[in-house]
């Protein structure tokens, strides 16, 4: 999923199933934008858009999304990605399946495996 925000400076992002880009070089309609973290993590990932259209996407990141175990308030686990939590739906071995935690109610079709603490899929295409 593509979507366009803001920074809390103002700033126009581009954000792709989660991850942030910045734009880093401007011609005429044509924009190039790097993964924010592009300087200190040293990541590849870029976008290239022409008219806000996504023409190239090279979405291979070196890094996980901001990603966490939380505790919800009756004390089940949760795992946060980007703001966003999922709950433990399924166990198989040592994989878990993650469903939004807004499937019920929103009808949420993101989800995300974990491998002992480590994302191996992630689907975080939220309708919300
Ligand atoms: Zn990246
Ligand atoms: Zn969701």
């Amino acid at each position: 999923m593509v979507k366009y925000v803001r920074s809390i400076r103002g700033k126009r992002l581009l954000s792709v199933n989660g991850f942030t880009f910045y734009a880093k070089v401007v011609s005429g309609p044509k924009t190039r934008w790097s993964c924010s973290t592009h300087h200190y993590k040293g990541c590849h990932a870029v976008v290239h858009t022409i008219d806000d259209e996504v023409v190239k996407l090279i979405n291979d990141h070196n890094h996980c999304l901001e990603m966490k175990y939380v505790t919800s308030r009756r004390g089940k686990q949760l795992l946060s990605v980007n703001d966003y939590t999922f709950c433990a739906h399924s166990l198989s071995g040592h994989k878990t399946r993650w469903i939004c935690s807004t499937h019920n109610t929103k009808g949420c079709h993101a989800v995300a495996h974990t491998v002992g603490d480590e994302v191996v899929k992630l689907k975080n295409n939220h309708n919300h």
